[in-house]
């Protein structure tokens, strides 16, 4: 006589199991033991594992070596909790081949709700997950790159600086900044003396030397993280840094750059000003004002360094911002 549940045989039910294409692995559970009673065929190709090998052993052997992913941790929960999970954990095959198996455990209970069985059903989903991943990976990949273009986009490509665009985007955010904190912020504007003489005399090449060994060291000279340097075009530089320690050590630091400028000893033996390159410098500072366009101390710096280039080159003119008066300039000394 075949014993019947509901209205399918156990036969039956046994046939299906072995039918099933994903492994199936009846364990009972007596104590802490979890000892496998029964697996499907469609388990045994999955693994590589026999039923006689595994009939009898601890299931959570064949679990072995997942501890370490995340998911591990749900099914040790599901489990010290009588639940039911589903998980997915790269787990290995008999090889050491790894596969990734979507694994899904229910416990069964007694009338007398004691917890008898778990029945655990393996998928293996290497496929899908490796897709998945290389979808992943790709867009990844795709971020970076992206990043890289946007910091390739941000810069110029002969001296490495932060190129116009960038400085315009820049400096409306550290006006804003300065504003809000009510800080001193300088604009400054560095041009190269004479330069048209020195490509004249010395050729476009060792202009471009020249300009990238000015650009180095006034990246140099600015290295902290919040100072903006950027090329902003031709032999002009301009710069936005905070005035943190008042604006004669300030200027005593841009001093130091156009002296550092000379002692580059690059030669413009046909410019008036020295026999070495030198540069102009134009400086306005203070506090932006409330409702104020990040433009204006751009203007006043700009200015200023025109008013060096008139009164004698390779030298610094400094105007403060007042904000009672935004259109005269205010020479500091
Ligand atoms: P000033 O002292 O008044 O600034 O005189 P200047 O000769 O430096 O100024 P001007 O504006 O007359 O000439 C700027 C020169 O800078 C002309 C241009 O050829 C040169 N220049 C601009 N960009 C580059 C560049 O990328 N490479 C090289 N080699 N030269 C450049
Ligand atoms: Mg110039
Ligand atoms: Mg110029």
């Amino acid at each position: 006589m075949t014993q019947k549940t509901g209205s399918i045989s156990l036969d039956l039910l046994a046939e299906a199991l072995k039918a099933t294409v994903d492994g199936i692995v009846i364990s009972e559970i007596t104590g802490d033991d979890c000892q496998i009673i029964f697996v499907n065929p469609a388990f045994e190709s999955l693994t590589g594992y026999t039923a006689d090998e595994v009939i009898g052993n601890d299931y959570w052997a064949y679990i072995q070596g997942t501890e370490e992913q995340p998911e591990f941790e749900v099914l040790r929960q599901a489990v010290l909790n009588q639940e039911s999970c589903r998980v997915i954990l790269r787990n290995h095959k008999k090889t050491g081949e790894p596969f990734w198996s979507e694994l899904s455990i229910s416990p069964v209970f007694s009338d007398s709700d004691q917890l008898t069985h778990y029945i655990a059903v393996q998928k293996d989903v290497t496929q899908r997950v490796e897709k998945e991943r290389g979808i992943q990976e790709r867009h990844e990949s795709l971020l970076s790159l992206k990043d890289e273009l946007q910091e390739l986009a941000s810069r110029d490509s002969l001296t490495g600086l932060h190129n116009r665009r960038y400085f315009g985007q820049e400096l409306d955010r550290l006006w804003a900044v300065h504003q809000r904190l009510e800080a001193t912020m300088a604009v400054v504007f560095i041009d190269i003396d004479s330069f048209k003489l020195y490509n004249d005399h010395y050729g476009h090449l060792e202009g471009d030397k020249a300009l990238k060994a000015v650009a180095d060291k006034i990246s140099e000279s600015f290295s902290r993280k919040a100072d903006l340097v950027a090329r902003f075009g031709g032999e002009e530089f301009v710069v936005v840094a905070t005035l943190e320690n008042g604006v004669d050590r300030f200027i005593d630091h841009l001093e130091r750059l156009r002296q550092s400028i000379i002692e580059l000893k690059i030669e413009n033996q046909y410019s008036a000003v020295n026999p070495f390159l030198t540069i102009s410098t134009g400086v306005c500072y203070g506090i932006p004002p409330k409702d104020s366009s990040s433009s204006l101390f751009t203007r006043d710096a700009d200015i200023a360094m025109y008013q060096a280039k008139k009164t004698g080159r390779n030298r610094i003119e400094v105007v403060s911002y007042e904000p009672d008066d935004d259109t005269a300039l205010k020479p500091v000394s």
